[in-house]
């Protein structure tokens, strides 16, 4: 059932009222970030056309069809030809490709031709899922449109991607798109301790580190992540409550050395959600609507003092920021630069009404 899968309930909606009707595309385009359930939900998908007792159209999540289709068969090796095979579940009517090395293959996409032109073996349909359908190159992309171009009715093809970008306007045009939601920091605690993933005070940390995905916040490192919410809390801090500016420009400095400079956008992202957060709760929002809820005791005297058009302009200087690193700047400087103008209560104008 659907309503087992964590999150996007738009999504949810959506493809219950295409299978309701009986008009479900022949293909269709997942597309959100990496790790939030694209395909947990295309098997969900499968089950419900192929379960033995479906209940107002939706699987049964019980019986045999539905258990053996949630179980893919992976190869056990790293040999990349193994890999060029369609990976069937326990199912003979769903399967799913995924690229070898870099790229899907053109094989890959003649296998699902063939599969698809056959009648399903077991249940009411075939479905296919094309896994990082962005990785299709030019020749394989081509090999996957003449099915795109006429499925056979019981065949439905799922491709799944993070980037659409890539993807050839050709593909894209021919498959509806549904978008994906990042998940919001409760859905994924809430994943992490029902499924007893970690403990509860971990699954709040790492739900909050995890920018919407499951699989970041499984393989997250918490350690890096407090240390670096601590840091920018200081930084919010000393903008906040002191106007500290010998801190800042140490926090500055912080902000640019070697250790650090992976981290480096990770951590304006983190300092954003901080004030965010601290403008969210003087505005009278509740802890729970906060990103860095479990911060909150921090943050709230921070409230009390900040000022809702400081912080306003400070997001956009931030971001004004972003934007630059993508040119070559000079970071330790355009650090230096953005705290002091972050500090000196200057409200930069053009920043409201370029927009
Ligand atoms: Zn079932």
């Amino acid at each position: 059932m659907f309503s087992s899968l964590t999150g996007n309930d738009r999504v949810k909606e959506v493809l219950k009222r295409m299978l309701t009707s009986g008009r479900l595309p022949g293909a269709l385009l997942f597309v959100g970030e990496e790790g939030i359930g694209k395909k947990l939900f295309a098997l969900e998908v499968a089950r419900a056309l192929n379960c033995r007792s479906p209940r107002e159209n939706e699987a049964c999540g019980v019986c045999s069809a539905c258990s053996r289709i949630i179980k893919l068969n992976y190869p056990t090796s790293a040999d990349s030809d193994d890999w060029k095979q369609m990976i069937w579940t326990n199912h003979r009517d769903v399967g799913m490709v995924v690229a070898p090395k870099r790229v899907l293959r053109v094989e890959q996409m003649r296998a699902i031709e063939r599969e698809a032109n056959y009648r399903p073996v077991e249940g009411n349909a075939r479905v296919f899922i094309v896994e990082d359908a962005d990785k299709l190159n030019d020749p394989s992309a081509n090999a996957l449109l003449k099915v795109l171009e006429e499925p056979p009715s019981t065949s439905h093809l799922i491709l799944i991607t993070a980037r659409p970008a890539m993807l050839l306007p050709t593909i894209l045009s021919r498959c509806q798109v549904i978008r994906f939601a990042p998940l919001s920091a409760g859905e994924i605690e809430n994943y992490l301790t029902t499924n007893n993933l970690v403990d509860a005070k971990s699954a709040r940390i790492r739900a909050r580190a995890s920018s919407g995905s499951i699989a970041k916040a499984l393989s997250g490192d918490i350690d890096t992540f407090t240390g670096q919410r601590k840091a920018m809390l200081k930084v919010l801090e000393a903008l906040v409550m002191t106007d500290n500016r010998v801190q800042l420009l140490r926090s500055a400095e912080q902000l640019n050395e070697a250790q650090y400079k992976d981290e480096f956008e990770e951590r304006l992202d983190v300092l954003e959600t901080l004030i965010r957060d601290a403008w969210m709760l003087s505005l009278g929002s509740q802890r729970e609507q906060l990103v860095n809820e479990d911060l909150a005791k921090d943050l709230e005297p921070l409230a009390q003092k900040i000022d809702p058009t400081r912080a306003a302009a400070w997001i956009l200087e931030i971001e004004d920021m972003r934007e630059q690193l993508i040119v070559n700047i000079n970071r330790k400087a355009s650090t230096d630069a953005l705290f002091m103008q972050m500090a000196s209560g200057e409200i930069p104008q053009k920043r409201f009404t370029v927009k």
